[in-house]
């Protein structure tokens, strides 16, 4: 069982954040606490996040290591999520193929960028953590923008297709030949190249202090890209882990819960024979306390365990001011339930939990766009299914 939970960096509450911590592990609520770590790439010389982050997660080492518990850190941006810095640095962002203008996110195949990674991950890995989790804004064809046609990524095209593409030219003819087009596939293919490249500078990253450091991997919501870049963070000899893409932030009623379960077995057969582990994304919204209760996040949680997953990131601690009762609920009820979840492996093999994800995959394609489709018409159905038949949602019944 892996079980994170995302925690502030703070250096002016050590105390009190590392005695939950503490707690959290007791309680069999999360075993590794996942420092988050906003890393994109700021200012003119760049900023030196990771030496100010590090000394942090340093204080949080000294005081959590004779407990047993080493701290993890989760990169929380590198790319970007596409929101507007206030400085952004000078290195090439990613170029919309539609109409040439820029997005708020950097491109992968910036050497600037990738350098500037490997020090950030040499940073973190002299801190030795004892994984580091890359967050799901580690994308690019999967982005709605569809890649990134800057000056660099097509030229690169145009060497290895043989052509002599514009990006208006390319643009036009990608958005009317199929998917299956070889040039199509092509460029696809050169742009995760790409991605996967500047990934592995990062893994360099940590294993030039730290080769056993864990890489994990978080899925994107259209599942491109990641099956590539896990196994190449993950380290040598480690575990490939990924973090699912089944995140209900704020859910707007239960009927919903259909669609968390649906992309939590969209992904574990998209990742079968990739990924040794696969872990649910629970988070609740990180900034409203009132987004997501206790009792969702943990069928959420339960659902996905008895579909096969091994763990979670859990987002239960509220991050942009120290409040930390507000996050009290999420404790209680997956501490009293630690021990259901602890044997919910056994589980997996005989409840009919089991069966609500073998059905879904039974009806839904690999293909993450068709999953999308048939979901219009699955949604209704599987809450159904589940709310009678499986002992998961009993579960959530009988604990409301
Ligand atoms: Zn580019």
């Amino acid at each position: 069982m892996y079980l994170y939970s995302v925690m502030p960096p703070d250096a002016s509450h050590v105390e009190e954040y590392c005695a939950d911590i503490i707690r959290q592990r007791d309680e069999g609520i999360a075993d590794t606490p996942l420092l988050m770590f906003e890393l994109i790439p700021e200012g003119e010389p760049v900023f030196d996040k990771a030496a100010e982050f590090c000394r942090v997660l340093d204080l949080y080492s000294e005081r959590l290591l004779p407990h047993g518990i080493r701290p993890a850190v989760l990169v929380q941006s590198s790319l970007g999520h596409v929101y507007e810095l206030d400085e952004p640095a000078a290195m090439q962002k990613i170029v919309a193929p539609q109409d040439g203008s820029e997005i708020s996110s950097y491109c992968p195949l910036d050497e600037n960028f990738r350098q500037y990674f490997y020090r950030v991950m040499q940073r973190i890995a002299q801190s030795h953590p004892s994984a580091v989790m890359l967050d799901d804004d580690v994308r690019l064809i999967a982005r709605p923008v569809y890649g990134c046609m800057c000056d660099r990524h097509l030229a690169l095209f145009n060497e290895r297709a043989g052509t002599h593409h514009t990006r208006e030219s390319l643009y036009a003819y990608l958005t009317s030949h199929p998917k299956t087009d070889a040039l199509v596939q092509l460029y696809e293919t050169v742009e995760t190249d790409t991605l996967v490249d500047c990934v592995a500078v990062m893994r360099a990253g940590l294993d030039s202090v730290d080769p056993t450091i864990q890489g994990i991997c978080c899925v994107n919501a259209r599942c491109w890209e990641t099956d590539r870049t896990a196994p190449v963070f993950a380290g040598k000899g480690n575990p490939v882990i990924v973090r699912a893409a089944n995140g209900t932030y704020a859910p707007p009623d239960v009927l919903n819960f259909s669609d968390t379960m649906r992309r939590s077995a969209t992904i574990r057969q998209k990742f079968a024979g990739i990924a040794d582990v696969i872990i649910a994304e629970t988070d609740a919204i990180p900034y409203n306390r009132y987004g997501k209760s206790a009792r969702y996040l943990h069928a959420h949680f339960t659902g996905t365990l008895l579909d096969g997953l091994q763990g979670a990131k859990h987002w239960i601690t509220r991050l942009n001011e120290f409040a930390l009762p507000s996050g009290e609920a999420y404790r209680r009820i997956l501490g009293e339930n630690a021990g259901f979840i602890r044997r919910s492996p056994r589980l997996q093999r005989t409840c009919n939990g089991a069966a609500v994800g073998s059905r879904c995959r039974a009806r839904i394609r690999a293909s993450a766009e068709t999953v999308i489709l048939q979901h219009v018409c699955l949604n209704a159905w599987v809450s159904r299914f589940i709310f009678r038949h499986s002992r998961a949602v009993r579960y959530l019944q009988t604990a409301t």
